[in-house]
């Protein structure tokens, strides 16, 4: 494949644009053969097309913004539609009330709903209401888990804490060494954060345990870190019980996980409620909005102004009216049957493809539960299929399984597939087709037997 108008665009966007890129990864995208990242020109259904010329079957969806599919013809048509009405006044629109009645009806926790703009925003308002609501100030997250770019996000434990405080666990699961990801974040930050593993619930009760009097809410991603190490079974019923216990709000972070692994999120999909969740980008199918959804207690809040909760662009009109479009084609009878069915059809696949060439990866994700094969999922080379927590998952991501892994992404990138297993969850769209998934599982035969070859020393 020829990538040379992509590789031009960015030497000119170099110039310009600091990295080159904004906010996708920065220059972990810089992949394609010839290590440049991808211009797409235009997206319809399951396909981008990019610059070059070039047609992929894409699972990247957006980092998870797309579920329906690309350029999806209602969503589109609510939008233009709005726009000739109005874009965004800063008052209040019968819209609001509207969406906000269809995610009472599809969210088991919602009760009340607050519209935002971004992931980030969403998760940073709940710990705001949870601090609020219970007068405490901290919040206990789990490793590996990405709640999005703010300050208080991006306390987590980093590769070098794990080598230090022994990855296979002991006494150090106790006082996870915390560490600040990137430059930028005041140190104060960590105060009020305590990461705890995941898939631990002794080591979790522990900790809450040390820390009742000052905790305000337990943040987590349903779906388990990178969206990928599924929670163990009763796991997170074990966590909402130990909350009741201690009286500490329970967040769910679904902005990955909402809308897509079920129509009520992750939530409706292991059967345990929180009292109060972050939503964004699959609920409009690739505008920009995000949502808080709880119980009407916690979000007494926000109805009392005691929170601030603020923003320019929040519940404007035309997100509203693409998340109107996109949850009227999500509440169709048989959508996620139908999902879950081409998610089957692929993880059987991928398995089969594992097991007949004898290669050293695993399927990861909801994907691979083939009782109810959720529409996320990964693919890691690793000879271990019982990987709980990031602890084990960045044991596995030694250079080898790196060599490998670029291999296998850069060869589906030849074959025509769009396939970035190791930044988080794919995802299988409402509009991949069975000709999509059979020429996937092709170009999948083809990357397995490609990174095989590879010698990585
Ligand atoms: N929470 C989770 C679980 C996410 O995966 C992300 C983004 O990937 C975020 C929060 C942040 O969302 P946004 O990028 O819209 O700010």
């Amino acid at each position: 494949m020829i990538y040379k108008k992509s590789k031009s665009l960015l030497e000119e966007a170099l110039k310009y644009v600091a990295g080159g890129v904004n906010g996708r990864l920065g220059t972990f995208n810089h992949y394609a053969s010839g290590d440049t990242p991808l211009y797409i020109k235009n997206a319809k259904g399951s396909k981008i097309f990019d610059v070059d010329g070039n047609e992929f079957i894409d699972y990247q969806a957006a980092l998870g913004a797309i579920v329906l599919g690309y350029s999806h013809d209602s969503v589109n048509q609510a939008v233009k539609d709005q726009i000739d009405q109005v874009s965004v006044t800063g008052m209040n629109s019968e819209l609001e009330t509207e969406v906000a009645k269809k995610i009472i009806n599809d969210v088991p926790c919602a009760e009340q709903v607050i519209f935002s703009n971004t992931g980030t925003e969403a998760t940073t308002m709940c710990l705001r209401i949870a601090r609020a609501h219970s007068g405490k100030n901290k919040i206990i997250k789990f490793e590996g888990v990405y709640h999005g770019w703010a300050d208080w996000g991006r306390v987590d434990i980093s590769n070098e804490a794990l080598a230090l405080g022994g990855l296979s666990g002991g006494g150090s699961r106790l006082s996870p060494i915390k560490t600040i990801m990137e430059s930028g974040i005041p140190e104060s930050v960590m105060n009020d954060i305590i990461v705890v593993p995941w898939n631990d619930p002794h080591t979790f009760e522990e900790i809450v345990k040390r820390h009742q009097h000052e905790i305000a809410g337990v943040l987590v991603e349903p779906i388990g870190p990178y969206g990928l190490i599924l929670p163990k079974e009763n796991y997170l019923q074990t966590i909402k019980e130990i909350c009741s216990k201690y009286g500490i709000i329970l967040i769910f972070d679904e902005v990955k996980s909402g809308f897509r692994v079920s129509l009520g999120g992750g939530m409706e999909y292991f059967g345990v409620t929180p009292d109060l969740a972050a939503f964004g980008k699959a609920v409009a199918n690739g505008f920009p909005i995000a949502l808080i959804a709880g119980n009407k207690d916690v979000m007494q809040t926000v109805a009392k102004n005691q929170v601030f909760h603020i923003s320019t662009f929040a519940g404007n009109p035309v997100s509203l009216a693409a998340s109107k479009a996109t949850l009227n084609e999500l509440e169709k009878p048989n959508t996620y049957t139908h999902l879950y069915t081409k998610m089957k059809k692929l993880a059987s696949g991928i398995n089969d493809l594992i097991s007949d060439q004898n290669v050293d990866a695993v399927l990861f994700g909801t994907g691979k539960n083939l009782s109810k094969p959720g529409p996320m999922f990964g693919i890691f080379f690793t000879k271990n299929e019982n990987i709980n927590d990031m602890r084990e998952l960045r044991l596995e991501m030694n250079e080898h399984n790196n060599i490998r892994t670029e291999a296998f992404q850069n060869a589906l990138l030849k074959r025509g597939v769009h396939l970035r297993t190791t930044l988080g969850p794919q995802f299988v769209l409402s509009d991949h087709t069975n000709e999509d998934l059979d020429k996937t599982l092709e170009a999948i035969d083809y990357a397995f037997k490609y990174a095989s070859s590879i010698h990585t020393g």
